[in-house]
């Protein structure tokens, strides 16, 4: 249990070992708004074009919302988001496949690097 602030009056609410919200300080107005989430991670591209603004994000980070209609979402998930007004939501299974495709999307991107520095160092001919 931890305290949280909700509507004015302090109360104790069930907050998981991974949550990081300080409920108190993040007053709520309803105890239906009271949510959990673990710590962000994540990471933005850049372009070469433009240094003082990232190109996109994408964050991260473990998410349960306890009075939500959907048992799904009242478990423990995870959510990603990258800036938009909307986040998706993933079942562990479903992050799971998404960090497979991204690890490989990684590995494919670090080919790409590979090939334009070497065509960049005329090591590459046609
Ligand atoms: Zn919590």
């Amino acid at each position: 249990m931890a305290p949280a602030l909700v509507a004015g009056h302090r109360i104790l609410v069930e907050c998981p070992a991974w949550c990081v919200v300080d409920h108190v300080r993040l007053h709520e107005q309803r105890v239906e708004d009271v949510t959990h989430w673990g710590e962000f991670f994540g990471t933005q591209v850049s372009t070469l074009l433009d240094d003082s603004t990232a190109y996109c994000e994408l964050f991260g980070r473990v998410n349960a919302d306890p009075s939500h209609p959907d048992p799904r979402m009242r478990a423990a998930h995870v959510l990603v988001g990258n800036g938009s007004l909307e986040d998706a939501f993933l079942t562990p299974d479903m992050a799971d496949e998404t960090a497979d495709e991204l690890i490989e999307f990684a590995v494919q991107l670090k080919a790409a690097a590979r090939v334009a520095r070497a065509a960049n160092q005329g090591l590459l001919t046609a």
